[in-house]
């Protein structure tokens, strides 16, 4: 049996705030403005986990009023998802994603963010997509104000075992 998840997130580019993507610091002007490290990609991607399993959103898990999240690294968010993912003893089959960012260019860093997404999924690398684009100078993205990402998931439940 498949499932399919989709997810999207998006953050305000502000001064002074670190810019990660699928846990990978970026060379940045702007960071992402966030309770947690405000990873978008890892956003996008544990709100596809949890869409796949029908189990809610990341807010609903991690919701941003508790300041155990605060500053939190955001592969925790993708870790816990795909435990539960686990736990009805569905693996993830691949992911592929899209992150809209005006500056800097991702094309550099598309081989360490697809190795850091793959690992905080347990998947190996040729499990995970990982695209960028521009906003084309038009809409927030466009204008350097934010960050967005989008992603789907399909998991797999093993026909057979234990679980
Ligand atoms: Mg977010």
């Amino acid at each position: 049996m498949f499932r399919i998840g989709f997810g999207t997130d998006v953050h305000r580019l502000v001064p002074g705030r670190p810019l990660l993507i699928g846990g990978v610091q970026i060379e940045s002007e702007l960071g992402a403005d966030g309770h947690s490290d405000a990873d978008v990609l890892m956003h996008a991607a544990t709100d596809a986990v949890l869409g796949a399993l029908a189990l809610g959103d990341i807010g609903t898990h991690f919701p941003n009023s508790d300041d155990r999240w605060r500053n939190a690294e955001s592969s925790e968010f993708l870790l816990y998802a795909i435990g539960l993912a686990d736990h009805r003893g569905y693996k993830v089959v691949n992911i592929d994603t899209i992150v809209d960012l005006e500056l800097p260019k991702l094309r550099p860093y598309i081989g360490d963010i697809r190795r850091g997404l793959a690992e905080a999924l347990r998947v190996s690398i040729d499990q995970v997509s990982v695209k960028a684009k521009t906003g084309e100078a038009v809409d927030a993205v466009g204008e350097r104000g934010a960050i967005r990402a989008q992603a789907v998931v399909l998991l797999q439940i093993a026909e057979r075992g234990d679980c």
